[in-house]
């Protein structure tokens, strides 16, 4: 079986004309596995070749708007693309909640004209949304995916009853005895470390270089919101990952400091790295 992950979005929240949200995909055989619906999803697939018919299912990592920004547009342009199944998505608590929104109090008139006005489409297809929590397996017999609760963000000044709220997923693939481990937005945690052992390929989130946390807003962030140059490649190394793909990159002028963030991860992990872009692909 074939299976190779494309980086659709490498970037976040900020806009960033060569970025999109953070988005990745997971092909493997005939099924396209998306994780995350950031900024310009839609239109890196088509860059990828993929048929927007084809993705299905949709695994959340968390509800940050770099990650779901175009969660509509997947629901939508996936429909005019042919698709007959229900979409299927799954994250944590909360997702349902976000879908049934989008459906029924933002898009519910679009859906009803292009269902109405324009049967050639076949009429609306559904979206099938599950919350999940840590624990919980998704297996098909050809793939499974399993969720892991990651820290992004619950070591700021937030209040307890919102954290309770702020459930942030990190995914680990597996299928064919290959490990593909998505992190989600996190730094290091045990979380982390559970989807990431032993893993073919890490997809990890990496938000800056060590030069480039060089104040308080970026020391509180690299310590509690996102990882960066000074702890990937010792993740990595520690969960003995054979590929390391970096995502989640700040907005850059040029690529200088990319390549001090490659040096930087090389001195603690000594397998592949790979600086990502959007449109990445990397063998399984
Ligand atoms: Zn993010």
């Amino acid at each position: 079986m074939t299976m190779r992950v494309v980086l659709l979005g490498t970037g976040g929240p900020r806009p960033d004309p060569a970025r999109g949200g953070t988005t990745t995909l997971v092909r493997c055989g005939d099924d396209n596995i998306l994780f995350d619906a950031g900024r310009g999803v839609t239109v890196r697939l088509v860059e990828a070749g993929v048929p927007l018919a084809a993705v299905n299912p949709v695994f959340i990592t968390h509800h940050h708007f770099d990650h779901i920004g175009d969660l509509y547009d997947v629901m939508l342009a996936t429909w005019m693309g042919g698709r007959k199944e229900a979409l299927k998505i799954y994250g944590p608590p909360d997702t349902k909640r976000i879908v049934d929104a989008l459906l029924t109090q933002v898009y519910d008139k679009d859906i009803g004209w292009r269902h109405m006005g324009e049967p050639a489409m076949g009429g609306w297809k559904p979206v099938a949304v599950t919350d999940i929590i840590a624990g919980d397996v998704v297996d098909t017999g050809r793939w499974k995916v399993t969720p892991h609760t990651v820290s992004h963000g619950h070591g700021l000044d937030i209040p307890p009853a919102f954290l309770h709220r702020w459930v942030c997923h990190g995914y680990r693939f597996e299928a064919d005895g290959k490990v593909i481990a998505i992190s989600g937005d996190t730094v290091d945690c045990p979380g982390l470390d559970r989807l990431a052992a032993d893993a073919d390929v890490l997809v990890q989130c990496c938000f800056l270089a060590s030069p480039e946390i060089d104040n308080e807003h970026f020391r509180r962030l690299a310590k509690h919101t996102l990882a960066c140059g000074d702890t990937v490649g010792k993740i990595a190394a520690r969960n003995r990952v054979k590929t390391l793909v970096l995502t989640h990159h700040r907005p850059r002028r040029d690529d200088a400091m990319l390549n001090v963030l490659a040096e930087e991860v090389a001195r603690d992990f000594s397998g592949r790295i790979v600086i990502g872009r959007d449109l990445t692909e990397i063998e399984v």
